[in-house]
């Protein structure tokens, strides 16, 4: 059993990496995400890293150097891949061994990296000499609707007299999502054009969409995957997931509107997803599990296949995600990009382990690498919406930013820029990173 506290998650240990002991640091010793990187100006081909402090760890070269031994020598090649796929299949042992190995190598007063001469550049490059990478080859998405105050304020704005369906409480919803564009933080978002149906128009008209929107969400990679045409066990659901990251569902509302019916998201959502570079895995989100939130009083129990029985009280995991907005007026101005909003992933009413679970209970098989959204996490204020269709009540309610400037939806130019942490008492605090958007104008409009 990997998914225990243990000494990688002892608050007090710190790294010969000075960057990662600072406060505030996302990558401190206790995380140790997985992504995929290459050297800046080389052309070596992409593979995987470990995030510490300002520093990418190449899991291939200290393999290569003979700094990895046992499990975690035989974990450390898939990672030579250029993609995670084949780490994540081999399961929850390899992923400890490796992480624990590094752990250590990373450890305060361990000298094994730094007793090569070229660690620095082979060993454990800088993170800002390296460009990175989606870190998986995406089989398939799915976007989940796990946050029912997300799903009360969207759907309130489509049917006030019953904003959730009756399904809801009992079935994880989605919509399968569109894996070719899923892309990595930092790539720029080109303003999608598509048919709508505008409210004083008898006729829809094809052009760039007026209502651009973020929604602030968590993404669920899939561990070992199951054969077509069987389940998963809830029991199991965990080890069935290597780690999250933060995902950028983008939206063109007006498109939305008039496309999702009656199949639901389409061409409003398949023009781009942006997902974080670094995949934070569930082993360093021990210390953040919790209950899931508590479902009002007379909402039905989960069905059995979703009922994490005497594990529920680590079922949810407490990730906090920060929207921010950064438009051209406010770069030319040097204003800081202006936080939107503040969601906590503890207020879902479905954990992950349900997505997954639910997901493959129709015998659908789920590959390594797959991923899962959380759907957007939005909370019980408005300071806790994460998208702007909500923020704004669906464009009517503008809101202000720092410049002075308003936005009812996103502008081009405009920059949309995700952050998220764990915290807990009598532990450290462990970060995302950033996931990045830069809005393009419209094909054939710049
Ligand atoms: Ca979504």
């Amino acid at each position: 059993m990997s998914r225990t506290i243990d000494e990688t998650h002892d608050a007090s240990r710190q790294s010969w990496v000075e960057s990662a002991n600072r406060p505030g640091c996302d990558f401190p010793l206790q995380n140790l995400p997985f992504g995929i990187f290459r050297r800046q100006g080389t052309n070596e081909s992409p593979h995987g890293g470990v995030a510490i402090g300002d520093r990418i760890v190449d899991v291939a070269a200290c393999r290569d150097v003979g700094l990895l031994s046992g499990a975690a020598e035989a974990a450390a090649e898939a990672c030579a891949d250029p993609t995670l796929n084949r780490f994540m299949g081999l399961g929850t042992d390899a992923w400890s061994a490796l992480r624990r190995a590094v752990w250590r190598l990373l450890l305060d007063g361990d000298e094994r990296i730094r007793a090569h001469a070229d660690w620095g550049t082979r060993l454990a490059p800088e993170m800002n000499t390296a460009e990175l990478f989606r870190p998986a080859t995406i089989g398939d998405f799915t976007d989940f609707f796990s946050s029912l105050h997300h799903a009360t304020n969207a759907g309130r704005l489509f049917r006030p007299d019953q904003p959730v369906l009756p399904n809801y409480k009992h079935v994880p919803i989605a919509y399968h999502g569109r894996a070719s564009s899923v892309v990595v933080s930092g790539t720029s978002i080109r303003r999608p054009g598509g048919q709508t149906l505008a409210a004083d128009a008898g006729q829809p008209a094809f052009g760039p969409t007026r209502a651009l929107d973020y929604e602030a969400e968590l993404g669920f990679f899939v561990g070992p995957g199951n054969a077509l045409g069987t389940t998963r066990r809830i029991g199991d659901a965990d080890d069935g997931l290597f780690g999250m990251c933060l995902l950028n569902d983008w939206s063109a509302r007006d498109i939305q509107k008039w496309e999702a019916q009656p199949l639901g998201p389409f061409l409003a959502k398949s023009f781009a997803t942006s997902i974080s570079p670094w995949i934070v895995t569930f082993e360093a989100l021990v210390p953040y599990r919790i209950p899931p939130s508590a479902r009002p009083d007379g909402d039905p129990a989960p069905l059995a296949y979703l009922d994490h029985g005497p594990a529920t009280g680590r079922a949810g995991v407490d990730v906090r995600i920060d929207a921010f907005l950064s438009t051209p007026e406010m770069r030319a101005n040097g204003i800081a990009p202006a936080r939107l909003s503040r969601g906590r992933s503890a207020e879902l009413y479905w954990t992950p382990g349900q997505l997954l679970t639910h997901h493959a209970s129709n015998g659908c098989d789920m590959r390594p690498g797959d991923l899962l959204g959380s759907g957007t996490v939005s909370g019980p204020k408005r300071e806790n919406e994460g998208c702007l269709l909500e923020l704004t009540r669906g464009g009517r309610e503008p809101v202000t930013l720092p410049s002075g400037e308003t936005r009812r939806f996103l502008t081009d130019g405009d920059e949309v820029i995700l952050e998220g942490h764990c915290e807990a008492d009598g532990f450290a605090r462990i970060g995302f990173g950033e996931c990045r958007g830069r809005i393009l104008p419209a094909q054939g409009n710049n």
